[in-house]
Parts: C-alpha cells; sequence; structure tokens
C-alpha cells in the first residue's frame, strides 16, 4: 500500500496519532477561515445541515506529523460558534486549548474509541458514532434553542465544536465538548448514575482503577451522599428538570449523570506532600501570554484550596457550610445522543433475528426514563 522508502515511518506512526495530528491541523485550519466568515444576525436552517470538507495531499511535506493525505470535514461551524459564543467561549482561546498544545488521551472508554482532554483539561474530545452524528444533526436546532433559552445555564453537555477526520480511508468522527471536571482540581471519586439499579455496578477490574467508574449500586453501597445548600440544591434541580424535559421531549433516553467530587482536605494532604517531595525543583515559570479558555484565571486570580472560577469550571458546585467534608461537586448529564425510537427499532430487528420478536421489558421509554432518573436524584442529597 506505502511506498518502500515510507515503510519504516508508518511503522511509528501510530493511527490514532495520525488521527490527532489531522485534527490539530483541521482545527487550526478551520478557526483561521472562520474568522473571516461575519457572525449572521441569525441562524438559518441551511446553517444546520452545513458542513465545510478540505481534502490534503502532502507529499514529503511535513510528513513527520501529518499523513500524506487526509480529509477534514467539520460540522455546522456557524453553529457551533454561536454555541461556543452562548456558552461564553472565545474562539481564540478555543482553538488556544484545543490546538495549540497536544491533547492527552484520558482512561479507556468502555466502548473503545478515543478519549482525550486538552493540555489545559477545560475541554473533553469524544470518539463518537456516524449514528450519532447524525443524532446531533437531528437534535441541533432544539439544542440550540434550548441553550439560548437557558441562556447557556445547563447540565448537558457542552457540544462545541463536531469534525470527521480521514486517513487511509478510515474515518474518525470527533465531538468536543466543555470538560465537566475540573481543569485544575483533581477528581477524587467518579460515578456515572443512571436510575437503573440492576447490573449497574462497577466490576472488579475497573474498581481497582485509580480512578475507577462507580455507579448507582456502588453509591447506595458507599453510603455517599451530596451535601449542598437548599438553594444551590433548588438551583441545580430546577436547571436539571429543565434539562429532562428536553430530553423527554425528543425522546432521548439512557443518559447518565456524571458526577466527579473533589475533596478538598485530601487535595491539600496531596500537595503538602508533593511540595516536600518537590522541594529541590525549580517553579516553573507561568507562561504570560493570553492562552486558552483557563487562561485568563490562571494569570489574574490565584485561587485558594476548593476554590474555582465558576465560568471555567461551570459544572462545579461547593458542598454545604455543614457537611460532614469539605467537597466540591462536579455534575452533568452525558451519553444524551441515544433516542428512544432508533434504539428500539435496531433491538427489534436484532431481536426477531434472535428469537424471533419478544417484549423486552428493560427498554423503557423516555418518560418512564425520566422518572426514574429523577427519582433516583432526589434520593442523592444528604
Ligand atoms: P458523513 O459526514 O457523511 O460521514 O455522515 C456521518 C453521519 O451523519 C451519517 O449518518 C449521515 O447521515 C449524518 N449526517 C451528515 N450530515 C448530515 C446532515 N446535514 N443532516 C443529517 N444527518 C447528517
Ligand atoms: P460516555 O462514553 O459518554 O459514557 O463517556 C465515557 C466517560 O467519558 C465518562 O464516564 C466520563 O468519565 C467521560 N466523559 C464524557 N463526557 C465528558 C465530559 N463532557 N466531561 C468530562 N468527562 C466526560
Amino acid at each position: 500500500k506505502k511506498k518502500h522508502f515510507m515503510q519504516q515511518k508508518v511503522e511509528v506512526f501510530r493511527a490514532s496519532d495520525a488521527v490527532l495530528g489531522v485534527l490539530v491541523w483541521g482545527v487550526n485550519h478551520s478557526m483561521s477561515d472562520l474568522c473571516h466568515v461575519p457572525a449572521p444576525a441569525i441562524l438559518l436552517p441551511d446553517d444546520f445541515k452545513a458542513n465545510t470538507k478540505i481534502k490534503v495531499t502532502n507529499q514529503f511535506f511535513n510528513k513527520e506529523h501529518l499523513p500524506g493525505q487526509f480529509k477534514f470535514k467539520e460540522y455546522c461551524p456557524l453553529v457551533f460558534r454561536n454555541l461556543r459564543e452562548h456558552f461564553g467561549i472565545d474562539d481564540q482561546d478555543f482553538q488556544m486549548s484545543l490546538a495549540r498544545y497536544s491533547l492527552l488521551r484520558l482512561e479507556e472508554p468502555p466502548c473503545g474509541g478515543l478519549l482525550l482532554t486538552s493540555c489545559d483539561r477545560t475541554l473533553v474530545v469524544k470518539e463518537v458514532s456516524s449514528e450519532e452524528v447524525e443524532e446531533m444533526h437531528n437534535i441541533l436546532s432544539e439544542y440550540h434553542q434550548h441553550v439560548v433559552l437557558c441562556r447557556g445555564s445547563t447540565l448537558l453537555p457542552q457540544f462545541l465544536s463536531m469534525y470527521r477526520v480521514s486517513v487511509e480511508s478510515e474515518e474518525t468522527y470527533l465531538l468536543v465538548m466543555r470538560n465537566m471536571f475540573s481543569h485544575r482540581l483533581t477528581t477524587h471519586r467518579k460515578y456515572d448514575l443512571k436510575g437503573a439499579m440492576g447490573s449497574r455496578e462497577a466490576s472488579c477490574k475497573e474498581k481497582v482503577k485509580e480512578l475507577p467508574t462507580f455507579k448507582d449500586t456502588d453509591f447506595k453501597n458507599n453510603l455517599q451522599k451530596i451535601y449542598l445548600d437548599q438553594d444551590e440544591k433548588e438551583k441545580l434541580l430546577e436547571k436539571l428538570n429543565r434539562d429532562i424535559e428536553f430530553l423527554v421531549h425528543l425522546r432521548i433516553i439512557d443518559y447518565s449523570l456524571l458526577l466527579g467530587i473533589h475533596d478538598v482536605d485530601r487535595a491539600e494532604r496531596e500537595e503538602e506532600e508533593e511540595e516536600e517531595e518537590e522541594e529541590e525543583e525549580e517553579e516553573l515559570p507561568v507562561s504570560s501570554s493570553p492562552e486558552g479558555i483557563a487562561g485568563y484565571m490562571n494569570s489574574f486570580k490565584p485561587l485558594g484550596p476548593g476554590e474555582f472560577d465558576p465560568y471555567v469550571d461551570v459544572y462545579a458546585v461547593q458542598s454545604a457550610q455543614d457537611a460532614p467534608h469539605r467537597e466540591v461537586y462536579f455534575m452533568g448529564l452525558i451519553d444524551v445522543l441515544t433516542q428512544y425510537d432508533t434504539k428500539k427499532k435496531a433491538a427489534h430487528a436484532a431481536r426477531a433475528v434472535k428469537h424471533g420478536a419478544t417484549a423486552d421489558s428493560s427498554n423503557v421509554n423516555p418518560e418512564q426514563y425520566a422518572k426514574r432518573f429523577k427519582e433516583f436524584v432526589s434520593t442523592m442529597f444528604a
């Protein structure tokens, strides 16, 4: 497939590295194009179907970092730019965070696929399927409307851009979101909660990981509680109810509440230990040029333990004054791209092949899913 002299290079050039190289190239390319396009007064229906595509052939050019041939497609660029604006993300900062430095791999997600974070940890890049790209197109207009109506204040994922990278006729779909966890406070414990008890427990293999993803049954068994002041709790539930209503309206199911917990005292202890270990080392100079989504805060506002900038860590909530531990919670809704009817059709087809069509009791409809979900959430608080 490759010319002989290329072979050595190709071996060290892992497939996903090529994809990431093209992603970074594509983001830079797209942003420099987009900054010359004035924002329209209002978005038109066609903007929700639009895309830009570019095919690049490089012969011997920059072959350390880019494959010889690739394609890059960006979905609905004007819509996502408008969404970024509603979420308070400046495009230069977005480009800086996403494409200035290399992306870091997060844990292996259960479904395989790439899961990355930007170097400054403000963004998450997730590989999605073509079905999810299609579903995104289906909901984008209503999602946009929802974001406008709630003025960006939502627990839904903040979808910031979506791309397709093609390398050697392999297509990779990538969705960029704001990180629901903090870019600077460590997440010490993590839950993925759906409000369904049956087999919702982390496996033994999962539990020995450094940061396991615990589930509903673990939440109960750990006697986990969330301690919030009454008004914080009300604000949170109000947001959650509005978002869930939106998901029911779009007939979406299978979403989870992602919960991260930062233990302030533990973080302080860990920091002291680290400081002792690192006494000999010199402090790295703090970068002074304007940098990325978290840049403003880093340069002007030093924060103490457990403190966060609500404009950067938008999913963060402080624990109540009288809570047994000082904690910061990070809560948001993830996996919101499964539509009930699509799933039912697929399951129906699979079942019809396997056992002939039988009823599947686990397949709850959007209203039932939302009800069960909300019931679970209401039991989470102390
Ligand atoms: P493609 O960009 O052709 O690789 O498409 C990926 C998936 O997204 C496919 O399932 C398409 O049907 C879907 N898709 C792409 N563009 C649109 C659009 N404008 N409207 C609806 N679905 C789309
Ligand atoms: P998912 O495939 O969407 O269930 O995501 C798998 C894992 O990725 C989750 O358990 C989270 O740890 C992480 N994740 C997904 N989306 C985000 C996000 N927006 N912010 C932070 N972590 C995320």
